[in-house]
């Protein structure tokens, strides 16, 4: 049978071209789990996925009922859950004051995170239960929040500290909207965000990997320079960050590249290791990555993960 692949955010960017390169092959079912349906819907048609190999599915991340509807009604649907990748993303770099989630979590790290945090734990037994051969929950990570990196050294640098703020709630109101308990700052907001990503995959992988046959795995696929993700940016860095990002840091790539990566990462056999964060080199060949020391700090790790179940209402 064809493997079902769930892809948050896949209305645009690097989750379109992953459903785009997924899609087009016959061998994936892809749930786009998008906050715009008919956005999505939109984005299938005109990337050209043939209608029998898609379906759009109503998930908003920045609301925790949304995503608990999200994971019943992919039960309810009865396709197996073979494949999850956690996409989707919010990048607020020149926000001056922090937004919210319904639930009233720092919009960035609510959405990246918590939301991610909880479909992934509600979907897990989904995952344990399919008989598919090669099972995967991937979670796209991100070399800004690798301060092992020059990228990752630009300011503001992520910095999860000792996570006073998300254990205060992260609202703004009686703690801070920042995970180390400081001011508010939208760019680091989402550094710290993808910090999180990569800790909780390795978490997953340390908890669940010898259980459930499950691989977890993050990746960098490149800076995918003209995405929506820097649409809250000022028109002049959107002007010159992808030639930047071409000639001078050689880091660009393609939306249709990133997606081609991210969908060998979802398909192919040679990439199933899990508890990996893959790379690409200048030749386009995949090879196992280190992290940073923040982002692969086990006793943070375990750490966040209790933090977080409680925010979700886990624990
Ligand atoms: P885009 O902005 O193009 O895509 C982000 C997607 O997330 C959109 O489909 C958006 O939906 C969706 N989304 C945002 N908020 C929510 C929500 N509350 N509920 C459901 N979906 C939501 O950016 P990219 O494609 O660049 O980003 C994809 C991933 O790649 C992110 O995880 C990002 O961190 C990562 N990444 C990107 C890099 C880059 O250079 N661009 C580099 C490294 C990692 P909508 O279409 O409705 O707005």
């Amino acid at each position: 049978r064809k493997g079902n692949v769930i892809i948050t955010g896949a209305s645009s960017g690097l989750g379109l071209a992953t459903a785009r390169a997924l899609g087009q092959t016959g061998e994936w079912h892809v749930i786009m789990a998008c906050r715009n349906f008919l956005k999505a819907e939109k984005a299938a048609k005109s990337s050209g996925i043939p209608k029998e190999n898609y379906t759009v599915m109503h998930l908003d991340l920045a609301s925790l009922n949304s995503v608990r509807q999200f994971a019943e009604n992919v039960r309810l649907s009865g396709k197996p859950v073979d494949v999850v990748v956690c996409n989707a993303a919010v990048y607020l770099p020149t926000a001056k004051e922090p937004t919210y989630t319904a639930d009233g979590f720092e919009l960035s790290v609510g959405t990246n995170h918590l939301g991610h945090f909880l479909l992934a734990r509600l979907l897990l037994d989904d995952l344990k239960q399919s008989d598919y051969p090669s099972k995967r929950l991937i979670i796209v990570g991100s070399i800004t929040g690798n301060t092992n990196t020059l990228a990752g050294n630009v300011p503001p640098k992520a910095n999860l500290g000792d996570l006073r703020g998300l254990a205060g709630g992260l609202n703004g109101v009686n703690t801070s909207s920042m995970i180390d308990g400081g001011e508010f700052d939208g760019a680091k907001a989402y550094k710290d965000s993808k910090v999180c990503n990569m800790l909780t995959m390795q978490e997953f992988h340390r908890r669940y990997h010898e259980e459930t046959g499950v691989a977890f795995a993050s990746l960098y696929p490149g800076c995918i320079a003209e995405t929506g993700l820097f649409r809250e940016h000022v028109p002049l860095f959107r002007l010159l960050f992808p030639p930047f990002q071409k000639y001078i840091t050689k880091g660009y790539v393609s939306e249709e590249e990133a997606g081609k990566r991210l969908a060998q990462v979802v398909s192919e056999p040679y990439l199933t290791k899990s508890g990996v964060y893959w790379s690409w080199n200048k030749n386009s060949s995949s090879f196992e990555n280190q992290l940073s020391e923040e982002a692969s700090d086990a006793e943070k790790a375990k750490k966040l993960w209790e933090v977080s179940e409680k925010l979700v209402g886990l624990a």
